[in-house]
């Protein structure tokens, strides 16, 4: 990831706006350029953020072994096959070994891998071997709902339609009533 120069994206976006028919120095249009550039820059950030960095030094030894939840994470993501935002929630759960890591830290893993061009089902399989690889758990289960507004504003007339797409490792694949017990929790969320 060389190129994130906002000039260089400013200016293709101006070009775009003249592409698209419309005047780039209408009044209402003059800073749009700049804004876009810094928007997208915004948005795909997680291309310059590293994970390990982010845990690094955050996760600690302890002697728990039931099943740790968090649910209903805000998620924002751009899907990358029309640059068209999807957004909802993120379901996180683990079951740890020996290793735990500060709760306040999975939403901003989840940040971390949505704030790029994405396919959800990438981003969830992502997550989960993020938590994976970094605290070898029992068992990692993540499930995201959310919806896509290149579905929902290009008329496919599913406009209401919240795809869901989970990844579940280790217990959570393995012992069905784990499983039960995850999506029991995460039930009459939304
Ligand atoms: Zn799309």
């Amino acid at each position: 990831m060389s190129a994130r120069d906002h000039n260089s994206i400013s200016a293709l976006v101006e070009q775009l706006l003249q592409q698209l028919g419309e005047d780039p120095t209408r009044s209402g249009l003059q800073k749009t350029p700049d804004r876009v550039a810094r928007s997208l820059l915004f948005l795909t950030r997680g291309y310059q953020q590293n994970v390990e960095e982010l845990i690094h030094g955050a996760t600690f030894e302890q002697e728990y072994d039931e099943m740790i939840v968090l649910r209903d994470i805000d998620l924002y993501s751009l899907c990358e096959h029309h640059l068209l935002p999807f957004y909802g929630k993120c379901h996180i759960a683990y079951i740890p070994r020996r290793h735990v890591i500060g709760l306040s830290k999975l939403p901003r893993i989840v940040d971390v891998f949505s704030r790029r061009l994405q396919l959800q089902e990438r981003l969830t399989r992502e997550i989960a071997n993020c938590l994976d690889e970094h605290l070898h758990p029992w068992g990692v289960a993540v499930v995201i709902e959310a919806l896509h507004l290149c579905m929902a504003m290009r008329g496919v007339e599913k406009q209401n339609a919240y795809v869901v797409t989970s990844e579940m490792l280790g217990a959570f694949r393995t012992k069905a009533s784990t499983r039960a017990e995850f999506l029991h929790f995460i039930r009459g969320s939304k």
